[in-house]
């Protein structure tokens, strides 16, 4: 075994219940490092291009990161991928918790599933066994019976499985683990549900090998003491109060979307009302702290309801609290507790919810739809009450709901009226809760990314945030000085950060550590594997894997040069009032500044061919040309 991976992934045939473990050898590892990175190498060169994703054929993974399975901090991120049913492009849905370490003690770097069962099965790989087992009372139970339920066969066991939404294959579900944290993004639910897999249960007792366990100890505990000791920083708020943290400034600065897209903080859904959804409010129901794998700074919390008669729910994000609170101008608290414990219990991804929802609620006002073909719900701007019952029309779909639950590109077809304007989307994936107007880096990865709508793709932003104090995070990465304004300077600081950002993920890196204290950062990757790496050829292996990403998502045959967003998500035309009055996010400039760096060709986004072999993509090459 090698330091910080085994050399192995488990592929499991669901058509034929046949378990088969693939050797790889360190060269991968050192190109793709694993998470999304080794999982795009994987399904790039197994899955035909054009497969249904949503067939036999498609193939689902589950990658930790390279480093996850070692104490480096906030290292236990676990990728999901696959073809997005929702996009058509690359998915991928980034979850945390215990999944992706359990599955290093099950002594694999990843499981792949492809085949597709005919009855609804469950996979239980435990103590070095592995089984296709039936899962037929377990199916259409939600994701919290499903983990009591296993958990009461199998002892010390970790979970990920899909709820009813995944079962009914919407194509805004996502894949559950620890009930509550969700890989949510590109509708790869349903492509769990399509392969009738309920669950995969996992327990192991291997050890990731360390090169260097007391460099490790060394960097970690160093690390670690800074989380302690922050009293005032960001770890300190993202300990205490989680992610709900920014609710209140982000919806008053124009980072938060109000009112679907075309309404403005401070007007539309003003201090008041944000504070009846604060971190304070939502921490008042907190029973405990939460966290990932290898975590100090535990930003997740278990709350209880009495109101909403919840005895045990994760606490709600802030993108949950600004899709089903300010997208809607809904300051009914409890409802979002109640919204964000349903969803997850049917495994929908709560971003593309609230979109949804918003959606829906923007045809009604506008008398595209009306209460006969809402089931009599009064879709009205805070009707707390009509959004929940919709939400849950959306789980069973039902009546209206089921026509949302396939997300916004079948929505508006079905309702057709020129709804179209009302559906606030890149290429069918709901848009993120932070407004490019605001952080205007994000118009460019929103449109333009193999994944797009996504606010975790590598936006210059996440580097450079100006809300919060400029932290040093990697001390070997700089950036060039003039990344604000257009020009080679903020051109070449996309291309590093789209390089670093892909190798973070891949490393099972939390993306939060962008904006905590200085990370040991090449320190750490030394001291599990050994590598003797420098901070470009991380950049380099990034964009390895952004290009075969990029090449994935081109293959399927998606224009992603052409694609546009919409007009009010970038200020077009700008608005009259509010923080982000006056404002254009030119984000074609920036795509066009981008491909020139990437070495990608700007009519069509595809990678030049001496890109791809500078990379050691050559395999690619027959594909695109
Ligand atoms: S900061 Fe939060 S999301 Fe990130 S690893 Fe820690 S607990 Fe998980």
């Amino acid at each position: 075994m090698s330091n910080g991976f085994f050399g192995k992934v488990l592929w499991i045939d669901l058509t034929k219940e046949e378990f088969t473990v693939e050797i790889l050898p360190e060269e991968i590892y050192r190109k793709y490092l694993g998470g999304y990175g080794l999982a795009s190498k994987l399904i790039y060169d197994h899955m035909p291009k054009k497969t249904d994703p949503l067939s036999s054929e498609s193939i689902l993974g589950f990658f930790p990161g390279l480093l996850t399975g070692s104490i480096a901090p906030l290292t236990g991120r676990c990728m999901v991928a696959g073809k997005s049913p929702l996009t058509g492009t690359w998915g991928d849905a980034s979850v945390g918790g215990y999944i992706g370490a359990e599955i290093k003690k099950c002594g694999f770097d990843g499981i792949l599933i492809k085949g597709m069962a005919q009855n609804p099965k469950y996979v239980a790989i435990i103590d070095n066994t592995k089984e296709v087992l039936d899962a037929s009372s377990l199916w259409g139970k939600d994701t919290s019976e499903t983990e009591d339920k296993l958990k009461s066969t199998h002892n010390n066991v970790n979970i990920i499985s899909i709820g009813p939404s995944g079962e009914n294959l919407s194509l805004i579900s996502g894949i559950v683990h620890d009930k509550h944290r969700v890989a949510a993004r590109s509708g790869l639910g349903a492509v769990m549900g399509s392969k009738k897999l309920k669950a995969i249960v996992l327990k192991g007792n291997d050890k990731v090998n360390v090169a260097n366990s007391e460099s490790l100890l060394e960097h970690t505990k160093a690390y670690n003491s800074g989380v302690k000791n922050d009293q005032s920083g960001a770890m300190f708020l993202y300990h205490t109060l989680g992610l709900s943290c920014l609710n209140v400034s982000a919806g008053l600065s124009g980072d938060t979307p109000i009112k679907n897209w075309g309404g403005n903080g401070p007007q539309d859904f003003p201090v008041e009302r944000l504070n009846k959804i604060s971190a304070a409010e939502i921490n008042k129901y907190k029973l405990r702290d939460y966290g990932c794998f290898s975590c100090s700074v535990q930003c997740g919390a278990i709350m209880k309801v009495p109101e909403a008669n919840i005895e045990e729910t994760h606490i709600p994000e802030y993108e949950t609290c600004a899709a089903f609170g300010n997208m809607l101008l809904n300051d009914d608290l409890i409802s979002l507790f109640k919204l964000n414990d349903i969803c997850n219990r049917s495994g929908l991804d709560t971003i593309s919810v609230g979109g949804m929802v918003a959606f829906a609620i923007e045809c009604f006002e506008n008398g595209l739809i009306n209460k006969s073909d809402t089931n009599g719900l009064e879709l009205n701007w805070g009707n707390s009450d009509a959004i929940f019952k919709l939400v849950e029309n959306m789980i069973k779909r039902e009546g209206f709901g089921d026509i949302l639950a396939d997300g916004p590109i079948i929505a508006t077809k079905k309702i057709g009226k020129n709804s179209e304007k009302y559906a606030m989307h890149s290429l069918g994936q709901p848009l993120p809760m932070h407004d490019p107007k605001f952080f205007n880096s994000m118009g460019r990865t929103y449109a333009f990314e193999p994944t797009p709508g996504r606010h975790t793709a590598s936006s210059l932003d996440h580097f450079i945030t100006g809300v919060l104090p400029r932290n040093n995070f990697i001390k070997e990465f700089t950036l060039p000085k003039r990344y604000r304004k257009p020009g080679d300077d903020r051109y070449e600081a996309m291309k590093m950060c789209a390089g670093l950002h892909q190798s973070l993920n891949s490393l099972g890196m939390c993306l939060f550590t962008y904006w905590f204290q200085t990370y040991p950062f090449l320190e750490s990757i030394k001291a599990v594997t050994g590598w003797d790496v420098n901070i470009d050829e991380i950049i380099k292996i990034g964009l390895r894997i952004q290009n075969l990403r990029q090449a994935f998502t081109l293959r399927e045959g998606i224009d992603l040069a052409n694609n546009t967003l919409p007009g009010r998500v970038v200020g077009d035309p700008p608005f009259e009032e509010g923080p982000n009055r006056g404002k254009t996010v030119d984000y074609k400039a920036d795509f066009l500044g981008y491909c020139a760096k990437m070495g990608w060709n700007p009519e069509n986004a595809y990678p030049l061919k001496e890109t791809l072999k500078e990379l050691e993509l050559d395999f690619v090459i027959k594909d695109l040309y």
